[in-house]
């Protein structure tokens, strides 16, 4: 039986699409079953972080009201073995799905994968709430910013109502940032209120495999996705130190 965990933020931005694809890739690598699944309606971009935008054809709708199964929904990656991607539908009234027949679906996506990663909308509006209903686990994804951090803070609240495994990723760190890494860390977790997951460093190569529709760890073996190895590697189990960014 596999593990549904919605990754998300409050505010627009902060990288949930980029770690996301990060880290279900990485999943992937060490051997996991993984599904991606974007539920960023209307706004949907997982598949070009994954590298994936020319396998779309049905949409997580399609599989959720009964229009293609699962198994043919479900675009495998080309080239990261066991890694799957649904996307969102690029419109749908969101009361037109049941948090109940969510959690149908979801239930019946574990039965075949090891991890179920749900991207999320910004926000806590209706998208935000279908997609938590499913979720057995949270990461809230936040930058350094005071604004980012805030809205952080705000989603925590309306996600502890329901869900008590909650973790943190810090995105966008500045390397010159450093030395104060420790105080900015520790702030952010109590601003938050939340145990850190990880700490993903501020990377050119991002914006760069983005613009190549490649993903991240095909592109890069440091930096951004040293740190999505690391989280993938803590979210299977292992405990693996925070990375140090120099
Ligand atoms: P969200 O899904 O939260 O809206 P995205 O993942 O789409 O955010 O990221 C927003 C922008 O920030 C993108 O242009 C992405 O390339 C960039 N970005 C995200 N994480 C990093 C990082 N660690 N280093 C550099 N750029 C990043
Ligand atoms: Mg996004």
């Amino acid at each position: 039986m596999g593990t549904a965990i919605m990754i998300t933020s409050g505010k627009g931005g902060t990288g949930k699409t980029t770690l996301t694809a990060g880290i279900a890739s990485c999943l992937a690598a060490i051997g996991r079953r993984v599904l991606c699944i974007d539920m960023d309606i209307g706004l949907r971009n997982l598949d070009i972080s994954l590298g994936m935008t020319d396998r779309i054809v049905m949409d997580f709708s399609d599989v959720v009201e009964g229009r293609c199964t699962l198994e043919r929904g479900a675009a495998d990656h080309p080239v990261i073995k066991g890694l799957s991607l649904l996307t969102a539908p690029m419109r749908l009234p969101t009361e037109r799905i049941s948090e109940e027949q969510m959690r149908a679906f979801i239930r019946q996506a574990k039965q075949a994968y090891d991890y179920i990663l749900i991207d999320s909308p910004a926000g806590i509006g209706s998208g935000f709430k279908l997609a938590l209903s499913g979720a057995d686990r949270v990461i809230v994804v936040t930058t350094n910013d005071p604004s980012s951090l805030r809205d952080a803070q705000r989603t925590v609240g309306e996600i502890s109502r329901t869900h008590n495994h909650i973790h943190l990723i810090m995105n966008r760190i500045q390397p010159k940032l450093l030395k104060q890494l420790h105080t900015t860390i520790d702030d952010a977790m109590d601003t938050a209120g939340l145990p850190l997951l990880g700490v993903v460093p501020e990377d050119g190569q991002v914006p760069l495999a983005l613009g190549e529709g490649k993903p991240l760890v095909l592109a890069s073996r440091k930096g951004a996705a040293v740190a999505c190895l690391n989280i993938a590697r803590r979210i299977n189990g292992e405990r693996i130190p925070l990375m140090k960014i120099h």
